[in-house]
């Protein structure tokens, strides 16, 4: 028997229905209580319409635009209440969370996105960052405090790896023999982080899974949203930039209002390289992609404020996807254009693999430890239907901030950062396989190719002059 978590009185509405609106689904039926002929998903995909007649979903095949999005979700949402769980690529996570607040429906995402074309079609690099996508949602949250409950960039990450920090710093503090009641207030987790002397956080993920064919030339393969991958791949490298860093990167810009926690790189992410770490391969080359945790994770364990606080960690994602889609990047890349054809690989067709996302802790006085789940596909296909590991990782986090908002209906915008990880992390951790601490003496000092001198610093192994690959 599976816990219900409550009862969501009014419509749901899925918005998108993609590798994780459908993983989500089968989560929602599961654990909470609600009127299924008012539940809505929403995707103008005529190929979602199939599996949604035969699962008697109803299906609004409408894609949402900035002209029609009011009328759209006013219609479902009529008399308010209610939850809209956005999942979509290319619809504005800010006008949607703002419109679902002024109707009093409780709403969740997965990204802080915009609507299509901005990724591509905006000239300026600085405003096509996710610091600036971010501090737009911050804008809101300050301009309109509390109020009905909008979780933003609650996935795997965005999302669960700031639970994962919270309970990673618990139990560093522990291991250094410290005390270990958790911090009541985000200043209280800032000065904890800074008192551990931790310098820095990778989110550091390695995707091992894979099916038995080579991916075909062409084809962009990935484990969830080629889409998504490939809007965030094509955005600068952004990383929050800690107070321990001495060094600047030659092509890297500040901003000049909002948080001032991060900066950004004149150079895509996804062919950005850092060195890192994770359990199985021990020590990997990531890629530097951008994403909302980089930025809300420097913020949040900041003492002090704007760009030169007392404390603050360096946070940034340290990416090895899939080996298929190291080679899409690769291709995309290296041939100047998008692939046409699109491949997410599903849970039946992986014959192998795990994905392995957590947070590296460095600096500290035991080095670095990771902290994270290690999920296998094959025992995510046991936990749930219709998606992989990486999929499972994102959905149960959803399920999560779902369960949370519910028990908090008035807590305004939030992020993950902002809610309570240890109620989080209980109702997602039946899906997230073995969660695992592991400590290492790794630093990315080690394992280079000592026959070509680098510039780098010798003197403080965690300085991002040395994790940054060249
Ligand atoms: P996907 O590409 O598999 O599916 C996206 C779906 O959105 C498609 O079915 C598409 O038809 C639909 N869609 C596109 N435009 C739409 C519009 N205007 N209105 C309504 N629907 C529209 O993507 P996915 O893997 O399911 O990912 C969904 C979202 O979740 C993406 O934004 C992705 O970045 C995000 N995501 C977050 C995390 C995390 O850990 N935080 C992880 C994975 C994915």
């Amino acid at each position: 028997a599976y816990p219900t978590y409550g009862r969501i009185d009014g419509p749901i509405v899925i918005i998108g229905f993609g590798s994780i609106g459908k993983g989500t689904l089968p989560l929602i039926e599961r654990h909470f209580d609600y009127d299924a002929s008012k539940l809505t998903v929403i995707d103008p995909d005529p190929s979602k319409a199939v599996f949604l007649r035969q699962h008697q979903i109803n299906h609004l095949q409408t894609r949402l635009t900035p002209e029609n999005y009011r009328e759209v979700l006013g219609d479902l949402f009529e008399g308010g209440g209610g939850f809209c769980v956005n999942l979509s690529v290319d619809t504005s996570s800010l006008d949607i969370m703002k419109f679902m607040r002024e109707l009093g429906v409780l709403y969740i995402d997965t990204v802080a996105e915009p609507w299509a074309g901005y990724y591509f079609n905006t000239p300026d690099n600085a405003d096509r960052t996710n610091y600036a996508l971010r501090q737009a949602v911050r804008d809101e949250k300050a301009r309109s405090p509390g109020g009905t409950t909008a979780v933003s960039c609650c996935g795997a990450n965005p999302g669960m790896v700031s639970w994962f920090v919270k309970d990673a710093l618990l139990t560093l503090s522990r291991d250094l023999g410290r005390e270990t009641a958790p911090p009541e207030d985000r200043a209280g987790w800032a000065a904890l982080m800074q008192s551990l002397g931790v310098k820095g956080v990778h989110i550091a993920e390695r995707d091992t899974q894979a099916r038995r064919v080579p991916r075909p030339r062409g084809t962009f393969v990935n484990t969830w949203s080629v889409e998504g991958f490939i809007a965030e791949g094509f955005q600068p490298a952004e990383l929050g930039w800690g107070t321990h860093e001495t060094w600047f990167p030659e092509n890297a810009h500040r901003h000049d209002t909002g948080c001032q926690a991060a900066i950004w790189l004149e150079r895509p992410g996804a062919i950005t390289r850092v060195h890192t770490w994770c359990p199985t391969p021990g020590p990997q080359f990531g890629f530097i992609v951008t994403h909302n945790e980089a930025i809300s994770i420097s913020d949040y364990y900041t003492v002090g404020e704007g760009a030169a606080p007392e404390y603050r960690p360096t946070c940034h994602y340290a990416y090895h996807p899939c080996d298929d889609a190291v080679l899409s990047l690769h291709e995309m890349f290296g041939s100047g254009r998008q692939q046409t054809r699109h491949h997410i690989l599903t849970e039946d067709e992986i014959v192998e693999g795990i994905d392995e996302l957590g947070v590296l802790l460095y600096g500290h006085d035991k080095n670095a430890l990771w902290y994270g789940s290690r999920l296998s596909n094959e025992e995510a296909r046991d936990l749930a239907p219709y998606q992989n590991a990486t999929g499972l990782q994102v959905t149960s986090a959803v399920l999560a901030g779902m369960v949370w908002a519910l028990e908090n209906p008035n807590a305004g915008i939030v992020e993950t950062d902002e809610m309570d990880f240890a109620r989080c992390l209980e109702v997602q951790r039946p899906y997230l396989g073995p969660v695992e601490a592991h400590y290492t003496d790794w630093t990315p000092l080690q394992d280079r190719w000592a026959q070509f001198p680098e510039d780098i610093d010798e003197s403080d192994p965690w300085q991002f002059r040395n994790v940054l690959a060249t």
